[in-house]
């Protein structure tokens, strides 16, 4: 015997809890099939940062959106989500400062707080900042950091709430799409049955759609973060950093920590096993970010390791992800391949979803921007300006 949902999704990262919160307000009977635990995959290990600065207006609109979300997160989902304002500094090259300006135009016309500043003003939000290579920056007031596992679980509580469903240690293993619009889902223990199935499984959903004969350009690939913690003198929050001139990132973290992380396109290349690979930080990556965020913040010479680890992005050929319909008529959705940057859109993409799949005439963001067809159509999704892989 099936049991039978109005809808499953497979995956309780941000987007399978969102979704599954989206639908089951709208009085959708849900259920979520999480292989391992709520914000096992990417999610958990996510560093969390929650910018607007995009180049293109979708999602520049979705991470607005989202951050209204983050902001008044017990109003609009219940619980907490650990969001601190800290601001946010874009640094680029001389050679992307028209860019920056044409981007953050964008931004400001969606009703972004953002302004391009002059360098000096920079250290003003960051005192001990190098900025003697830059020509300009751009500052974001409204953006910082949350705290992604406190938000994931707030979600699939709200989910609940309103009566899904959540089955942990139920690993998806077959997928059968019907001819009566019925798509049967077999997990772990039971076997599952609903005219909606989303794969909302990160890293793993290739996988996920290879059940159905589908293949789906989203790779699994191993990422790296590592904290220093900061000198005597330097231990108040600083705000969230795009370096595109070092090729890093970096975010204050609790205990008067710095978060490192790198902004490279080399990262796609690093396809993994999702089940098996390397979860430690490799030594050589700690020295590399460490020099970097050190030629940024000359004060963190000073700092001290305190360790890192490795996790997954799932890596598109264009960096964002596909939400589509998998076999058009089918019922079997997928929202998947966010690549280094999907938490901040979570609460939009639920909305997204919801929208897409009860075929909400008007929706609040268009999916069709992320359809699977786009790379064969030669139009992948690409800002008005971008640098490195901004989105
Ligand atoms: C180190 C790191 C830093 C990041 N930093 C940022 C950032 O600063 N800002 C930002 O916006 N984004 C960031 N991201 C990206 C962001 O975290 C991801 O885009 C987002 O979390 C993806 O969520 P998801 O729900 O699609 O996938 P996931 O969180 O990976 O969820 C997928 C779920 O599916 C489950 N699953 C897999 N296979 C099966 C199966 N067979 N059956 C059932 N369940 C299954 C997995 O266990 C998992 O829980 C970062 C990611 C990483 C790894």
């Amino acid at each position: 015997m099936s049991r039978p949902f109005d809808a499953i999704v497979i995956g309780a990262g941000i987007m399978g809890c969102s979704t599954a919160y989206e639908l089951a307000r709208r009085g959708l009977k849900v259920a979520v099939l999480e292989r391992a635990h709520i914000g096992a995959g990417s999610t958990g290990r996510s560093s969390a940062i929650i910018r607007q600065h995009y180049s293109n207006e979708i999602t520049a609109r979705m991470a607005l959106y989202s951050l209204r979300v983050f902001q008044h997160f017990d109003d609009a989902v219940g619980g907490e989500c650990g969001f601190r304002m800290t601001g946010f500094l874009v640094l680029v090259p001389a050679r992307d400062v028209d860019g920056l300006r044409m981007n953050v135009e964008l931004q400001q016309k969606v009703g972004i707080r953002t302004e391009i500043i002059p360098p000096e003003a920079a250290k003003e939000y960051m005192p001990g900042l190098y900025v003697a290579d830059l020509v300009a920056a751009a500052y974001e007031p409204e953006a910082g950091y949350a705290d992604p596992n406190l938000t994931v679980n707030s979600y699939a509580a709200a989910a609940r709430r309103h009566g899904a469903k959540i089955f942990q240690d139920e690993p998806v293993k077959g997928i059968r799409l019907g001819e009566d619009g019925i798509v049967r889902v077999e997990s772990k223990r039971e076997r599952w049955e609903a005219p909606i199935v989303v794969n909302t499984a990160g890293p793993w959903a290739a996988r996920i759609a290879h059940m159905v004969g589908v293949d789906v350009p989203i790779n699994p690939c191993r990422v790296q973060v590592a904290f220093f913690r900061r000198p005597p003198g330097h231990e108040a929050p600083h705000p969230v950093v795009a370096d595109f001139i070092n090729a890093t990132y970096f975010r204050d973290e609790t205990g008067g920590q710095t978060l490192v992380g790198l902004i490279d396109p080399a990262e796609a290349d690093n396809v993994v096993d999702p089940d098996d690979y390397k979860e430690q930080v490799d030594p050589d990556f700690i020295l590399d970010v460490g020099e970097k965020l050190s030629r940024r913040y000359p004060a963190m010479e000073h700092s001290e390791s305190t360790g890192g680890y490795a996790a997954l992005y799932a890596i598109t050929p264009d960096w964002h992800p596909v939400v589509d319909e998998l076999v058009p008529g089918s019922g079997f959705y997928i929202c998947a391949g966010f690549s280094g940057h999907g938490f901040k859109l979570g609460p939009a993409v639920g909305v997204m979803m919801a929208d897409r799949v009860l075929g909400e005439d008007d929706p609040l963001f268009d999916a069709h921007f992320f359809r699977l067809r786009r790379y064969e159509e030669g139009e992948p999704v690409r800002g008005a300006y971008e640098y490195s892989i901004a989105g």
